[in-house]
């Protein structure tokens, strides 16, 4: 992984040289989240970020393969490599968004300013041809060619706002062909693109051809899409909407099965806009990674997926945007439940920063700092089963490390709605500086 290369001194001292790419030195704040690979942190590990002062961080091909404070790192690498200097500043491991809607055209800017200031609902909205209808006409409409070209600017987004790994969610064609279609971009994106993918076929908006006849859709869905999507290895998740208006339980409930039975891993929607049974559900099938929204969950039904360890991904934007009412996020870690948060981009909303996602959740959440740092690094890690691989600065992790021009990770909230982003490595590499995708 990287070359120790060992030397004798006339003492007779072993000297350890290690061979780095770049160093990051003089950190104000290193946050390592080290010891975490394993599990997500939860209850009052989740306000312990392992910060060190005026720290350093190597790299070498790509992984990370010194960290410590400043003058330790220096003294162990061997000559020949770049500094870059972080007096002054915050530097984090990448950020992680576990909850993405990525593939769609056509922005719904209007409809949000409708709802937002005229009070326009969301039905209203669809009866007019608005909403998730219009979203699904518009995305089928759209060539893969210019969807590559909508969705690359998306990720760039992303990438200058120091999200280095997402999760890509299909969704919003719902066709056996289309949602196919949409994996197959999401794969093209991953080799494309710095930010790592990891695709989910998300069984999402309901086509108007179907609306009476869900059970219709579950049993293609079921049947057809899922054996397919899993033949040509295009998902490593299945979720679904398991929403009043768009899948019920016992339809979410085949889906996850099939999905699981064809090798995919699961996560899902529960109980966003009603309390719907999504969460029970969970906790039911025992093996679902993450659980997300939980809005509206009554907290004996969060509680029973503490022993099988789910981690539960809180969507700061929905609330904001439409719904008004936040998940109980206090609460929730409170009990020793392991969260993270997500953008939950989608045609509806749109926000690419998790920098964002931390100042909603501490403002509106009553999450610390370093609660939502915890959430959307190692936490978010854990959401995806990238725990081992990224989330923590340490020793053979990925080298995917933000410097953000703040002194500390408190000013998420404090100095928001700006992207604090300066650079952005990726892999080891400098793939965004200043609000600037580096080419
Ligand atoms: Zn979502």
């Amino acid at each position: 992984m990287f070359n120790l290369l060992i030397h004798s001194s006339l003492k007779g001292e072993v000297k350890l040289e290690i061979e780095a790419d770049f160093v990051i030195i003089n950190a104000n704040e290193l946050v390592t989240l080290k010891g975490s690979s394993e599990k997500p942190r939860i209850k009052d590990e989740m306000k312990n970020l392992s910060i060190i002062k005026n720290g350093a961080v190597a790299a070498k091909d790509g992984k990370i393969v010194a960290i410590g404070e400043t003058s330790e790192v220096l003294a162990k690498l061997k000559k020949n490599f770049e500094v870059i200097d972080a007096s002054g500043k915050l530097v984090t491991p990448g950020l992680i968004d576990p909850h993405v809607h990525l593939i769609f055209s056509g922005f719904r800017e209007d409809e949000l300013e409708k709802m937002a200031v005229e009070g326009v609902t969301y039905l209203e909205i669809k009866s007019q041809g608005g909403g998730m209808p219009l979203t699904l006409k518009k995305t089928a409409e759209t060539s893969t060619k210019d969807q590559l070209e909508i969705t690359t600017q998306i990720l760039d987004k992303m990438l200058i706002c120091g999200t280095t790994t997402i999760e890509a969610k299909s969704g919003y064609e719902m066709t056996y062909e289309g949602e196919i279609r949409q994996l197959e971009i999401i794969k093209i994106l991953n080799n494309t693109h710095p930010i790592d993918l990891i695709s989910t076929f998300c069984a999402q908006g309901i086509p108007p051809e179907y609306e009476s006849k869900v059970d219709e859709l579950t049993d293609e869905i079921v049947e057809k899409w899922i054996p397919e999507i899993a033949r040509r290895n295009l998902a490593e998740y299945a979720d679904v909407f398991c929403e009043k208006g768009y899948f019920n339980v016992e339809q979410t409930r085949r889906i996850l099965i099939a999905g699981r039975k064809h090798g995919m891993k699961l996560r899902n929607h529960c109980d966003w806009l009603v309390h719907s049974g999504g969460t029970r559900l969970v906790a039911e099938l025992g093996d679902v990674v993450s659980a997300d929204h939980l809005i509206f969950t009554p907290m004996e039904e969060v509680e029973a997926l503490k022993e099988q360890g789910t981690v539960i991904v809180f969507l700061p934007t929905s609330p904001f945007c439409y719904v008004g009412t936040y998940a109980d996020a206090r609460g929730i870690i409170d009990r020793g439940l392991p969260v993270a948060l997500a953008t939950d981009v989608s045609a509806a909303n749109l926000c690419e920063s998790m920098q964002m996602m931390m100042t909603l959740a501490v403002l509106r959440m009553k999450l610390t700092s370093a609660e939502a740092l915890t959430a959307t690094t190692i936490n978010a890690a854990h959401s995806i089963n990238r725990g081992h691989e990224i989330g923590s600065l340490e020793v053979g992790k990925k080298a995917d490390i933000i410097i953000f021009d703040a002194p500390n990770h408190r000013f998420f909230p404090y100095n928001y709605g700006i992207n604090l982003a300066e650079k952005v490595f990726k892999n080891g590499k400098l793939v965004a500086e200043s609000g600037r995708i580096v080419k």
